[in-house]
């Protein structure tokens, strides 16, 4: 039988159908045409190179950025019966040579490489004596300047075109900007190429934002309804990352901190329990995540601001790869932003390279701040219109009480004022409740016209309106100063009573939280079928141990989860179900049909 690519999906892989783009993606590489595939992560772009490499007779070569994960990337494969192997500065001569070994001896049908390696002459050289077929650019982003990836070694990749003439090159992406998009197309020397690029939206994240009131409690109450799963906590410092991890573990959560500060064996071993083991938890600085395809991902949490929505959606997005449902947290205070903008002034990156942080910041704080459905805001960010409030999210689960700020907002714009604008957030607010302070008594402060006229509220609820006023431009943060707040430009209108400003009463989110945790929970299967799926997953642990691979690279979540509920008794039902080909058929339907057997007897 002729092989096809709808049957190498069905046969290998075990899907019955193909996702988004996929075989036109194929068809284009089978034919000789560069592309750009850009969807977002979980798509399911890597099936677009796999299955071009079992395919034909020749070898696909994959760049990617990630070290440390090829080997895990091969290992998968492996489990599917695929002739794959990877060359980096990780691997021993001796393992180097028998990897060369194979690729003379025609052996092999995929290549990992990073791309410094690939571009030593000597690699090129060898692999220009293969059958190269196809050549597939990962975490293509890594060439754009302005990205968050950034790679030097990228950049030199254009050259490719020259080294092998003729054969297809796709890059792949999960980036969403258009920019970077353009910057892939022109950097890598892509020529006419096919543009493949899905919907942005990832509907199974559920994205939930809350205003800083005690982050560590509120972060504890988010975690309470993710007992046993894996996830990201995401922090600004190292620091904070070990701190955040040590006190998780004695709330009872098995995380692990992470951070380029650390050894790269004790990162390694981290990423490596997180990757094999049930429920660990990562505390991690942005360090942590690119190319990690857990597919288990459950939720990540965000204790401090990414830099952009770019960074945002990317962190994000590494929650929920195997389609289920999955949350994305954060929480953001006043003094984040005032932190943030801080940073920004303070680094050396030239004028123009400041301004577009600046604004990359801005656009994620107005998002934080939004009053209408979060995934149509941030959707629309990347040019992408969904025409429905998307119900999952949690403006759309509990909207925000949005009050009319005016008057309150004239208080503290009134305050800033009289005291000179000099003065940060917090004594601003003492003057606002006419609080004894210090230093109130040694500006004199308590005998202005706006000591304590702001009595009806509370500290919270200040700080609330304040972060608002920031974010919304009523007010700025003398960043290069002490964190003085200013008038703008905007104030004005403000203060004469010409604008309406609305805006969010988001101090009661703390008490509301306990009667939502209903509509957080991430509910795995059913009641009934629970044994069976714990039986399950001890089977996958223990042939996962016995390989020492991670326990998804024998099956993924979903693949047990339709085991649990369908309960095959024979060969045939096992490779109906999604997931199951030939090889894990083969190799794994023994042990997992015996212990459905178990359950049911
Ligand atoms: P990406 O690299 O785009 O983030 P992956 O290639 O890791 O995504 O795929 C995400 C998940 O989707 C993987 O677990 C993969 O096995 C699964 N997948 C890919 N294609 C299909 C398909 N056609 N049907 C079902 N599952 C698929
Ligand atoms: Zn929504």
């Amino acid at each position: 039988m002729t092989k096809t690519a709808k049957s190498i999906l069905s046969d290998v892989f075990g899907y019955t159908e193909f996702r988004g783009h996929q075989e036109e993606v194929i068809a284009a590489a089978m034919a000789g045409r560069d592309s750009l595939v850009l969807q977002p992560t979980g798509g399911g772009k890597s099936l677009c190179y796999q299955i071009p490499a079992l395919l034909g007779d020749g070898l696909v070569l994959v760049v990617s950025p990630l070290i440390a994960l090829m080997q895990d990337q091969v290992t998968a494969l492996e489990q599917f019966g695929i002739d794959a192997a990877y060359l980096n500065s990780t691997l021993t001569s001796a393992a180097q040579r028998e990897v060369i070994e194979r690729l003379r001896n025609g052996q092999l049908q995929l290549l990992y490489v990073a791309p410094e390696r690939l571009m030593q002459v000597r690699t090129l050289e060898q692999l220009k004596t293969c059958n190269v077929v196809l050549i597939a650019i990962d975490e293509a982003h890594c060439v754009s300047q302005w990205g968050h990836d950034f790679r030097v070694d990228y950049l030199s990749l254009g050259e490719l075109a020259r080294h092998f003439p003729g054969v297809p090159r796709m890059a792949l992406t999960a980036t969403a900007t258009a920019q970077a998009r353009s910057e892939i197309v022109e950097r890598l020397e892509l020529v006419d190429a096919e543009h493949f690029v899905a919907g942005f939206d990832r509907p199974n994240i559920r994205y939930l934002v809350q205003s800083k009131l005690d982050a560590k409690r509120q972060l504890l109450d988010f975690l309470s309804d993710h007992q046993g799963d894996a996830g990201i906590v995401y922090c600004m410092s190292r620091k904070k990352t070990e701190a955040t991890a040590e006190w998780l573990i004695a709330k009872g959560f098995d995380a692990l901190p992470y951070h380029a500060g650390l050894d790269a064996a004790t990162r390694a071993r981290h990423q490596g329990r997180f990757l094999s083991d049930d429920g660990v938890v990562i505390v991690a600085t942005i360090a942590f995540g690119m190319g990690i395809d857990k597919p288990d991902v459950r939720f990540i949490a965000h204790l401090d601001l990414p830099k952009s929505m770019e960074s945002y959606y990317q962190e994000t997005g590494r929650a929920g790869r195997d389609g289920l449902p999955a949350n994305a947290w954060m929480v953001y205070g006043l003094q984040d932003v005032v932190r943030l903008r801080q940073m920004v002034d303070a680094s050396t990156a030239d004028e123009m390279h400041k301004r577009r942080q600046r604004v990359n910041l801005d656009d994620l704080l107005g998002w934080c701040e939004v009053t209408e459905c979060r995934r149509r805001s941030l959707l629309a960010y990347f040019g992408d219109v969904l025409d429905e409030d998307c119900g999952n999210c949690d403006i759309c689960l509990t909207p925000p009480d949005v009050f009319d700020g005016t008057e309150v907002a004239q208080k503290i714009l009134s305050t800033v004022y009289r005291t000179g604008q000099r003065f940060g957030a917090m004594h601003v607010i003492d003057v606002l409740m006419g609080k004894d302070t210090d230093k109130v008594r040694q500006h004199g402060h308590e005998s202005l016209s706006v000591y304590g006229i702001g009595s009806e509220l509370g500290q919270q609820q200040w700080r609330s309106i304040l972060r608002q006023l920031v974010v919304l431009g009523f007010l700025s943060v003398d960043t290069a100063g002490y964190g003085a707040i200013q008038l703008t430009e905007k104030s004005r209108p403000l203060l004469r009573g010409e604008v309406e400003l609305p805006l969010r009463r988001d101090f009661l989110i703390v008490r509301k939280a306990k009667t939502r945790k209903a509509e957080r929970k991430v509910i795995i299967v059913d009641a009934q079928d629970n044994d069976l799926w714990e039986a399950l997953r001890d089977c996958r642990k223990r042939i996962a141990d016995d390989k020492n691979v991670p326990p998804y690279v024998i099956f993924h979540d979903a693949t047990l989860m339709q085991m649990a509920a369908d309960k095959p008794q024979t060969s045939d039902a096992f490779l109906q179900i999604s997931g199951v080909g030939q090889t894990k058929l083969e190799r794994y339907g023994p042990a997992f049909l015996e212990v459905v057997r178990l359950a049911e007897a």
